[in-house]
């Protein structure tokens, strides 16, 4: 396994074998990533990275298309039939090209989109100063309730109200909460704009009807593949008939060139399996996942924005606990736990040090993890937050994480054909390959 790439280039085989071995001894909780399939691995890393497509299935610039035009038209197939969905675009290369395709189609530079604020828990995508949303468009925002830490659809009328925008946009990063679409169509209505929606986070659970649909209200809805979807690493569109030609111009060629064929192909293998019946019951166990992360946390005394959650994610304010979330990133990696650090509502930190985390279930409810895990996990974090000074204390939560990543390994296959491989040339820390 990767003998050629051993051979041909031995520090970029470092790299993935290291990440290999990372993703198996270390407890993911990032909440926007996840494990693909080896299916969905093997479409990606397959020969359809030679091919130039530029167009869409039947309608290409370059001859010997006609095997990816059977995966890119499978993708939006599968895509349609999951999400309902008029019509989708399976070519974005990430869920920002997603959502600018989306921009550029329907708006002109200048025009005014409405967008959560990002210290809300918006994306980047929707407006940063940095990011080229912003360059281009004109940004207004709307954010949560200081008192709930939840959108208030009346507060979001009185800011569309007062912005006038051409394009609302609703979803966000790193909000815990179930979104409401129906209000947003009004909303949209009554200011005459149109609407998006970024579900790029909820993908899974609306798929699997776990939460609110978007795609009846809105104009468009973007998502990307790779987080509760369980796909590659790539964006989607999905539209109404209406939109469907600007969306398929304004992807290609009016923003990207080639299609990536091996993620489209992937695409297609990942929509497959959210189409099978273990799909739903997959989503089900993030949720109920996530639940049971948020009620030990709260029961060890951690301050949850918005008290809990609906979703996958949990944003823990960490103020009472006297450190911020940069610092409780870097206590979590010592015990083996991955999580980054996040803004809360009306956070007084800056964004590089911020006063919360966000933890989300998609990852290790893939590895097989249930309640009880997260029971522990819960525990483990309370503890090392504690215990941040105490070498022996974080030592001793470290094996308990390896003794967890043993007991649910993720690629066992993959990383025992490497270790055999290199004949124990590296050690796994914890146990057995
Ligand atoms: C992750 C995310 C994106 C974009 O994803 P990339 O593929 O990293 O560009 C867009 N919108 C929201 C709300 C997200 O959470």
């Amino acid at each position: 396994m990767l003998n050629e790439l051993r051979r041909v280039d031995p520090e970029i085989y470092d790299s993935v074998r290291n990440e290999v071995r990372r993703e198996h001894v270390e407890i993911e909780l990032i909440a926007s990533e996840n494990y693909v399939s080896l299916a969905v691995l093997e479409a990606q890393g397959s020969v359809l990275t030679n091919k130039y497509a530029e167009g869409y299935p039947g309608k290409r610039y370059y001859g010997g298309c006609e095997h990816v035009d059977v995966a890119e038209s499978l993708a939006i197939e599968r895509a349609k039939r999951l999400f309902q969905a008029e019509h989708v675009n399976v070519q974005p290369h990430s869920g920002s090209q997603a959502n600018m395709a989306v921009y550029l189609s329907a708006l002109k530079p200048g025009d005014r989109i409405l967008a959560m604020r990002l210290d809300h828990g918006g994306h980047l995508s929707h407006g940063h100063p940095k990011n080229m949303s912003s360059w281009i468009f004109d940004i207004a925002s709307y954010g949560v309730r200081r008192d709930t830490e939840r959108l208030d659809y009346d507060e979001v009328r009185a800011a569309a109200r007062e912005a006038r925008p051409k394009l609302i946009v609703v979803g966000a990063s790193s909000y815990p909460r179930a979104i409401d679409f129906a209000p947003f169509r009004s909303i949209a209505d009554e200011v005459g704009a149109l609407l998006m929606a970024d579900i790029a986070h909820i993908a899974g659970p609306v798929a699997a009807g776990l939460h609110p649909d978007p795609v009846p209200y809105c104009d468009f809805v973007t998502a990307t593949t790779h987080k509760t979807l369980r796909g590659p690493r790539g964006g989607i569109i999905l539209c109404k008939a209406a939109h469907a030609r600007a969306i398929d111009s304004t992807v290609f060629p009016g923003s990207q060139g080639g299609p990536l064929m091996h993620v489209v192909a992937a695409k297609a293998v990942a929509l497959k399996e959210a189409l099978s019946p273990g799909f739903r019951r997959y989503q089900e166990q993030i949720l109920a996942n996530a639940r049971a992360l948020a009620e030990a946390l709260a029961a060890r005394g951690f301050r949850l924005v918005t008290g809990g959650t609906d979703n996958h994610i949990v944003v823990v304010d960490l103020t009472n606990r006297g450190l911020t979330g940069i610092e409780a990133t870097h206590v979590l990696d010592r015990v083996g736990i991955t999580v980054n650090n996040n803004q809360i509502p009306f956070d007084p930190l800056p964004p590089t040090k911020s006063s919360g985390i966000r933890l989300g279930t998609p990852a290790v409810t893939t590895r097989g993890m249930g309640e009880d895990e997260m029971r522990q996990l819960a525990a483990i974090i309370a503890r090392a937050i504690e215990a941040r000074a105490d070498k022996t204390v974080l030592q001793h939560l470290r094996n308990e994480t390896l003794d967890l990543a043993d007991r649910f390994p993720i690629y066992p296959g993959i990383l025992r054909r490497l270790y055999e491989q290199e004949r124990g040339a590296y050690e796994i820390p914890g146990g057995h390959p």
